[in-house]
């Protein structure tokens, strides 16, 4: 399937000179969203992950319907003071300034198997915080999974040496 016609391209958002691709049309069609999961899984299951961890907020609608068909758990990462139990943050930098990451302390239990799962890899910033967070609290990482993968910006180059996954590269 040709996930590219589902994906639609907005110039100048959030910001000039910025192509923001837009998952909205993906996940509005019916064939795309179910092919876009069922590929993913395809990919992913020899990882044999026991939880996918999805960053907010688009990671969360990837990552927990992926969950939900490899019928494993969820666990989001979230912006600060959105998560209600005791939290790892991790700050992370952005073109212009810095950003934060929380996780539940006892999300995971240790040694946990855990995919990271997002819309999209840019520079690489937001997975790779992600990455550390897990690494904060013990978990292991057995792979990426992303729907877009922007290669000009060599954002896997930020991330863990373990096998990264992408449907859609531009
Ligand atoms: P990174 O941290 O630079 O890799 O940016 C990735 C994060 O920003 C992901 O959580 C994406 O959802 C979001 N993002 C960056 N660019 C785009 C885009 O063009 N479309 C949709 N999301 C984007």
């Amino acid at each position: 399937m040709d996930l590219k016609a589902l994906i639609r391209d907005i110039p100048d958002f959030p910001k000039p000179g910025i192509l923001f691709r837009d998952i909205t049309t993906l996940l509005s069609d019916p064939a795309g969203l179910k092919y876009s999961i069922d590929t993913l899984a395809a990919k992913v299951v020899d990882l044999q992950p026991q939880y996918i961890v999805g960053m907010e907020s688009r990671g969360f609608i990837f990552g927990a319907a992926l969950a939900y068909k490899l019928g494993i758990g969820f666990i989001p990462v979230r912006k600060p003071g959105k998560l209600p139990a005791d939290v790892h943050c991790v700050e992370y930098a952005l073109e212009y300034g810095t950003d934060k990451l929380e996780i539940h302390k006892d999300a995971v239990a240790p040694d946990g198997r855990i995919l990271i799962v997002d819309d999209l890899i840019a520079t690489g910033g937001t997975a790779a915080a992600t990455a550390k967070l897990l690494q904060e609290i013990g978990a292991n990482l057995v792979g990426c999974a992303f729907v877009i993968e922007l290669d000009a910006l060599n954002g896997r180059s930020l991330l863990p040496d373990v096998p990264i996954i992408s449907l859609v590269h531009y």
